[in-house]
């Protein structure tokens, strides 16, 4: 008789979500002859549609139109344990979940447990700011505080690194500034957007795009400002530079951390990101062990895309291991972040590990192509929409 292999996934968002989907999917005659299980851990019952808390901030949008429950978004085949991970032992291949001393061992392992905000590293932070980082719910607070303004400065950007979905800073800035031209009293309001980096843009090509709109649009900007600390009461920011900055509203994006049991661990950075090879994910030190998307030590973006690419990557391995045929699948380093300009409009910030981030113009087209990825997230994490995936991402979906 044969042992039953059993796959573990921590984290149900994007890249725990298409991973377990195509391994359920592929997988299925296996699981049905009880010689493969998949079991899937998060705590979480709901996820969001995280690019939504841009619309949730600025737009309005209800929370609610952006949340779905996992278990409408599960594959048959994957177990669903409604638990926090506390531990994971690679060594002696087990996990342990909060309020539990039940070891749950595994034979494949993939961690996808993203990143969230963490406002411990900026004294005064957490008091002083609202951002569409944590979740759509505190998204929507950011919405309430710009419908009663009526003059005023608001300073938005990057309040520390790392922190993902790289352009979404300068999203809002330009989101802002629409919706008080729509609301007939932009010249009343004064945006400032801050930045560590020492252009508007990390990269070179998009900074070339977006200047000449930031300028066009009377959007100041300060680059090179290292967020230190904030004070609440006298509404001022000052920068590790020795600036220091007043704001009416501060709509900040934090700096972002790891998920907790992965500091301090073994196969960690000092900070807790994962250590994996940067083509096939898996965890340095260990076999058939892997990390993907926002928890990874990779210095790329921290956004969907790669998280789903990777999924595909690994969960390939995994097949091929299992089956005994290819598993030499590696991700390419494509990221693909929208960058919303205002106004129907929109760019790309389009790269790999060989291939610098592309100049891309905003246009409407771009900005229909982002509405299409809304429409069909959902499903795509399930698997649907892989034949697209391909299509679209070519040789960039992976390397075989
Ligand atoms: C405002 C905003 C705009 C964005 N826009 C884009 C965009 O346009 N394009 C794009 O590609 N990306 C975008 N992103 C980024 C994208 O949403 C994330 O990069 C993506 O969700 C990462 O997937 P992940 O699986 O790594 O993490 P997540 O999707 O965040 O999932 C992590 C999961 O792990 C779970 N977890 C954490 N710790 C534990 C534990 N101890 N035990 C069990 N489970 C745990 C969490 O509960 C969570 O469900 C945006 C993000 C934001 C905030």
């Amino acid at each position: 008789m044969i042992r039953m292999k059993k796959i573990a996934i921590i984290g149900s968002g994007a890249g725990g979500l298409i991973t377990s989907s195509k391994l359920a999917k592929e997988l299925s005659k296996e699981i049905k002859n009880e010689e493969v299980s998949i079991t899937l851990y998060d705590k979480k019952t709901e996820q969001e549609f995280q690019p939504g808390y841009l619309e949730v901030a600025f737009r309005g949008t209800d929370p609610s139109k952006i949340k779905k429950r996992v278990n409408k978004l599960v594959n048959p085949g994957v177990n669903m344990v409604y638990e926090n991970v506390e531990k994971v032992d690679l060594a002696n291949r087990y996990i342990r979940t909060e309020g539990s001393d039940k070891n749950r061992d595994f034979d494949y392992l993939v961690i996808s447990t993203g990143a969230s905000p963490d406002y411990e590293q900026i004294p005064g932070l957490k008091e002083a700011n609202r951002d569409f980082h944590t979740n759509a719910d505190k998204s929507s607070l950011i919405y309430n505080e710009i419908s009663n303004i009526k003059s005023g400065k608001i300073v938005v950007g990057i309040g520390g690194l790392p922190y993902k979905c790289p352009p979404s800073p300068n999203e809002s800035a330009f989101m802002l500034d629409e919706y008080f031209t729509r609301k007939g009293i932009r010249d009343k309001v004064e945006i400032v957007y801050v930045t560590p980096f020492t252009r508007i843009y990390s990269a070179e090509s998009i900074s070339e795009v977006i200047e000449p709109i930031y300028k066009n649009r009377s959007i100041e900007s300060i680059t090179t400002f290292n967020t230190d600390t904030v004070d609440p009461e006298k509404k001022e920011i000052t920068s590790l530079e020795g600036e220091t900055l007043k704001y009416d509203h501060l709509f900040l994006t934090p700096p972002h951390k790891t998920a907790g049991f992965l500091k301090g661990s073994e196969y960690s950075d000092e900070d807790g990101w994962v250590k994996v090879d940067k083509k096939d994910l898996h965890i340095t030190t260990y076999d058939n062990a892997f990390a993907i998307g926002d928890t990874t030590n990779i210095p790329i973006s921290k956004a969907g895309v790669e998280a789903h690419l990777e999924g595909i990557v690994v969960g390939s391995n995994i097949i091929g291991d299992i089956r005994g045929t290819d598993k030499n699948y590696k991700f390419t380093g494509r990221t693909q972040c929208s960058m919303e300009t205002g106004f129907h409009k929109a760019t790309f910030v389009v790269g790999t590990y060989d291939r610098p981030v592309e100049k891309i113009e905003p246009s409407r087209m771009n900005y229909m192509e982002k509405k299409v990825m809304e429409e069909i997230y959902w499903s795509s994490l399930r698997g649907h929409y892989e034949w697209l995936f391909k299509y679209h991402f070519k040789e960039d979906y992976f390397l075989d």
